[in-house]
């Protein structure tokens, strides 16, 4: 087979996976080698397929011997079947480089004839890039749950960043959808990694010439929608990986119905608004100090579709409302729907030198539309509100203080394919 028709078809059994984002890592490039993630400037557009344009978002091999329910690449199905060798996509990753196509590798593969045989080939192809290559570019790394600890400690080495997909969000979601794939086998690879980094980290600290592990930090992906776990199921399980494993990101994909396969639900369309809602909490979680407890809890275990979960947190809490601009602590101010981490830095710095005023929080950056339900500046609210919930709710409807993702849902950004 042709080295393009390889790339036709392993760039296009790459395209579910959204984990690919490339920020954070600051690999400065030599004047011998190539490539430099400083310099790169590494961009986070999405094609409509799902593909980062800046990377070359492949997958090693398609030829899988496992059977996911919800996988195109299952081997029960009758797709055209395709691997690179190591070197292959070294040329490939070579060759786009140098036209300026991309800026690094995106590299994940479908199990061939065992987990430490693929992942040795695609450790493979980090280790020629960056040793005979000498390529400085940014390298992302799935690895292949079940694969040894030598060759995940060796990826980790090579990779920028290295993610192990969770799949799904319950481990009995997997028995049933992903059956040869087992949760310890996924989560001691996450835990591994964790430590590594820190470890690193440490050493550094010391020696600036110990190696880096995975600078870019370690990510994962869930599936959302193929399984019945709630939203507080999905969002406590991110927490807790957060908090132990110390990772990066956790990405949503919306399920998206590829196989007809009883074990699945029957969607209209994949579940973009919820997967679009789950980031936010998730941004919640990581910037604003709210804990999955805060966000949802048993007797409303799913996110609201109409408003935003800050928003939605706001309604339920009438009580820590109004807040007042001008003495409200950081962390207090962080939580009133249409103020973000920048225009709270901006409102706690400008106090110190002035009372704040309507007009002034406008020019900070505070969404007005939505904030004025929720603030007093100088003892004053902004216009006569009634602040009971509903009313509250409906004049967050009725103006244009409610969120834009309901009126229209989100899209992924649509960019030309670079192969076309
Ligand atoms: S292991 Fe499962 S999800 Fe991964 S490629 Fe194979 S069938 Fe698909």
């Amino acid at each position: 087979m042709e080295i393009l028709d390889k790339l036709q078809i392993l760039s296009g059994a790459a395209r579910y996976d959204a984990s690919c984002a490339s920020s954070g890592s600051r690999r400065e490039g030599s004047s011998s080698g190539i490539g430099n993630t400083s310099q790169g400037g590494i961009c986070h557009s999405w094609a409509d397929d799902g593909r980062c344009i800046s990377l070359l978002k492949i997958l090693l091999s398609n030829d899988c011997i496992y059977d996911c329910a919800y996988c195109v690449n299952r081997a029960t199905n009758p797709v055209p079947r395709a691997s690179f060798s190591a070197r292959e996509v070294v040329e490939l990753t070579m060759e786009f480089y140098r036209r300026n196509y991309i800026e690094g590798l995106f590299l994940s593969s479908a199990v061939m004839q065992s987990p430490d045989q693929t992942m040795e080939r695609m450790v493979g192809v980090a280790e020629l890039l960056r040793t005979e290559e000498r390529f400085g570019g940014y390298i992302h790394l799935k690895i292949i749950p079940g694969s040894s600890s030598e060759l995940v400690r060796k990826a980790g080495l090579y990779a920028d960043r290295i993610s192990v997909n969770i799949e799904l969000p319950s481990s009995e979601s997997l028995k049933r959808l992903a059956p040869q794939k087992q949760k310890q086998a996924i989560l001691e690879p996450m835990s591994l990694i964790g430590r590594q980094i820190q470890e690193s980290l440490v050493e550094r600290k010391t020696s600036r010439r110990a190696p880096r592990f995975a600078p870019a930090g370690q990510s994962t992906q869930m599936i959302i929608g193929a399984s019945p776990e709630s939203d507080f199921q999905i969002l406590k399980l991110t927490q807790g990986l957060y908090r132990k494993m110390n990772l990066k990101r956790v990405y949503y994909s919306a399920f998206v119905p590829v196989n007809e396969d009883n074990r699945l639900p029957v969607l209209a369309s994949p579940p973009l608004l919820r997967e679009h809602r789950l980031y936010q909490a998730d941004w919640l979680m990581r910037f604003y100090g709210f804990s999955a407890e805060e966000i949802l809890s048993d007797d409303a275990p799913n996110l609201d579709e109409t408003f935003d979960p800050k928003t939605s947190w706001a309604l339920r809490h009438p009580e820590f409302f109004p807040v007042e601009i001008n003495r409200a602590d950081y962390a207090v101010l962080l939580r009133v729907p249409g103020i973000g981490v920048t225009s709270a830095r901006r409102i706690v710095a400008a106090r110190r030198f002035s009372v704040i005023t309507p007009e002034g929080l406008k020019k900070i950056g505070v969404v007005m539309k939505r904030a004025k339900y929720f603030i007093t500046c100088s003892g004053r609210p902004f216009e006569k509100i009634d602040r009971q919930p509903a009313m509250l709710k409906s004049s967050l409807l009725l103006g244009d203080g409610g969120d834009t993702a309901v009126k229209k849902p989100p899209k992924q950004l649509v960019l030309p394919g670079i192969f076309t």
